[in-house]
């Protein structure tokens, strides 16, 4: 394995005198060992400092949000596309046939539906439909209207249902 030396000046300007005198008063081998841990502190941070600059690099422009986007910030900084989707604010709905989620502190809420828009670059936007912590159900706005009238259509049929039952 190779590896690159890399020359540094230390400049003593700021040195005290007092401690220009203990460094004069170190043997060659400790001078060598802080030769050696300059050394290696240096290429820590030089490490360091490229890593930084190669992740910057990698990082894509900001993105054209979509007006509804809540961050609407363009999603910098992040180095896959993917991560830059708009998300819109969402609405939920608690589904009470559902058994409630539990919560770190032992408490109980109940499991929601939850619906937002959602879209990516170079997509055609969508509504995203999930149920607690599950992946969901994407909807073109169409599929999104016909889904409500369906809901709507459904939701008055059991309620008859019930109120003749009854
Ligand atoms: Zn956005």
């Amino acid at each position: 394995m190779s590896t690159t030396t890399t020359n540094i000046t230390i400049d003593f300007d700021d040195v005290s005198d007092e401690d220009r005198a203990l460094i004069d008063s170190l043997t060659p081998a400790e001078l060598e060992d802080a030769r050696q841990f300059a050394s290696a502190a240096a290429e820590m941070c030089l490490t360091r400092i490229a890593r930084a600059k190669a992740t910057e690099i990698r990082t894509l422009p900001p993105v054209d949000c979509a007006p509804w986007c809540v961050d609407h910030d363009g999603h910098p900084g992040v180095t896959h596309q993917v991560d830059q989707w708009c998300g819109s604010d969402a609405q939920t709905v608690n589904v009470s046939y559902y058994p409630a989620v539990e919560q770190t502190d032992g408490s109980y809420i109940p499991e929601r539906v939850t619906v937002f828009g959602m879209c990516r670059p170079s997509m055609q936007a969508w509504v995203q439909v999930t149920l607690g912590d599950l992946e969901g159900v994407q909807l073109t706005p169409d599929e999104a209207r016909e889904l409500a009238q369906a809901l709507l259509v459904f939701a008055e049929v059991v309620t008859t249902d019930e109120a003749a039952g009854s």
